[in-house]
């Protein structure tokens, strides 16, 4: 249904981008052939790399994939978790590491302009000396900004402000045509048509791809406070999320997370988690006036005190704070080798303990080690799926089961109203998923939007959708 990059095809793209900007050799093309969901079965290697330097640029290259019916997909820091990147019917990856420019922070509006391919640690470092805050944090910092707005990427930190769409004001957009759009701008109010932000946030490279953003930002807080409660039970910690919520406190996060699971994190990094007693830990992070978050840290200790909960622990230095977040933030990494995949279930909060429960019988019954932890504030739930029984053993068969567990933590999840991706994205691996979620008229008027968007399914595709 594709056709394949010819020599005269691969020719006018050098001619646009310069020899040098051009990948072929399978060597170099490996780093694109994969981003980090770990089954083979993902991977894919593209005809060719390009590396863009500016909007135009894309512009060229994506009229070229349109004319010849060749398939194009955006490639930013590759970090993503669902296979959104991989190149699966081959064509042309089109990275945007060289379209990187930060084109402004603009201190009046509170906002910064961003070429897509700046990653989210070079946007927290140029924020950080002007005294600026971006709150959302997803974990991996090499994720780029066009990725974060492609996947609506959330983290830990969106329980106060919510995810990466909250924050976009503006876009610069490449169409299947090869056309540039300008959607938004430095406004904040916005009700002048449909809103076109919103429909390219989290497509995944599917409807488009992202040359720029504008995002808000904000003066960074006077202060941050970590509070670690610890408690005996999942059940305990999670009932406490409720009255947390409903309180006059507004944290940036709520986490949950198991002393076990942090414990093989602490190990893996050489860095402490308080040494403090409980199973389970609830990781509250404050931000704000001093004063504020004296006010927030004294109602969220005594809700957690008359919820069960063990002790409270506080972190007021900055160091301790970091160490703390560090250990947390290098859990995926520190399960990753024996991980298959991480799920990001989101449910609605209520049901979350309900939902760790049958995730945790699962996991008895059928004699496989599922560490789940997640964003207790949002429902968001990570449960990795491992090769691991619950004693270490492999397990041998693990493929087989792995299908069926999956399986099962899914169809748990949306039975409580919930959806199989609070952040990650669908990408290539979920799909499979889609129509558990909304029914056939609500998937009807999807795929019409990518028929409007991309009518010869160039852009990304067998992502979301596979192609008709
Ligand atoms: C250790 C670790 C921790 C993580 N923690 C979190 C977390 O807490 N929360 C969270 O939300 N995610 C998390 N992630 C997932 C990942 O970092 C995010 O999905 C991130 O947004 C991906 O950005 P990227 O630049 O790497 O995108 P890629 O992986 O390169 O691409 C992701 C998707 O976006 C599309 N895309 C990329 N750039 C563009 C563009 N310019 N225009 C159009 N489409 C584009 C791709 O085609 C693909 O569909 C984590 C990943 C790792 C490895």
């Amino acid at each position: 249904m594709y056709k394949k990059l010819t020599e005269p095809i691969v020719s006018e793209i050098e001619g646009i981008v310069g020899k040098e900007n051009v990948l072929r050799d399978k060597e170099k093309l490996i780093d694109y052939s994969h981003d980090e969901f770990a089954l083979s079965e993902a991977f894919s290697f593209p005809e060719i790399v390009v590396k863009v330097a500016n909007t135009q640029q894309v512009a060229e290259i994506v009229k070229i994939a349109t004319r010849e019916k060749i398939p194009v997909v955006a490639r930013g820091g590759g970090t993503g978790l669902c296979g959104g990147c991989i190149p699966s019917y081959g064509g042309i990856v089109v990275s945007t590491e060289k379209i990187n420019k930060i084109l402004e922070i603009d201190q009046n509006n509170l906002m910064a302009h961003l070429e897509s391919g700046v990653t989210l640690k070079e946007f927290y470092q140029a924020l950080k000396i002007r005294k600026l805050f971006f709150p959302p944090h997803p974990g991996e910092e090499s994720a780029t900004i066009g990725g974060l707005v492609s996947t609506n990427a959330g983290g830990a930190r969106a329980v106060k402000y919510g995810t990466v769409r909250n924050f976009i004001r503006g876009l610069t957009v490449v169409c299947s045509d090869g056309k540039i759009i300008q959607a938004g701008g430095k406004i904040i109010k916005d009700s002048t048509g449909y809103n076109l932000i919103q429909l390219f946030t989290g497509s995944e490279g599917t409807l488009g791809i992202i040359t720029e953003a504008i995002l808000s930002v904000m003066p960074e807080p006077d202060a941050y406070l970590t509070v670690i409660a610890p408690f005996h039970s999942t059940k305990d910690a999670l009932k406490c999320v409720p009255f947390i919520l409903k309180s006059s406190a507004r944290p940036l996060a709520i986490e949950f997370i198991s002393k076990q699971v942090i414990s093989i994190a602490g190990d893996y990094c050489g860095k402490h988690w308080p040494s403090i007693p409980g199973e389970i830990f609830l990781m509250i992070i404050l931000e704000g006036t001093n004063n504020q978050i004296e006010h927030d840290c004294e109602t969220i200790a005594s809700i957690c005190m008359e919820n069960k909960a063990v002790d409270i622990f506080v972190a007021q230095a900055e160091e301790k704070q970091q160490e703390i977040l560090h250990v947390r933030s290098i859990v995926y990494q520190a399960l990753k080798s024996n991980t298959i995949e991480i799920l990001d279930i989101t449910v609605p909060p209520a049901e979350m303990a309900c939902h760790i429960d049958f995730v945790e019988q699962l996991s008895n019954t059928h004699n496989i080690w599922l560490p789940t932890y997640g964003h207790a504030g949002d429902g968001n739930l990570h449960t990795h799926i491992t090769k691991k029984t619950l004693d270490g053993c492999d397990i041998e068969n693990w493929k087989e089961m792995y299908t069926k567990i999956r399986q099962f933590i899914i169809v748990d999840g949306i039975k409580r109203g919930g959806r199989i991706s609070g952040e990650h994205g669908i990408g290539l691996v979920k799909k499979q998923y889609l129509d558990m979620c909304f029914n056939a008229d609500y998937i009807e008027i999807l795929r019409k939007i990518k028929k409007v968007f991309d009518p010869f399914f160039i852009l990304n595709p067998g992502k979301i959708f596979d192609p008709e």
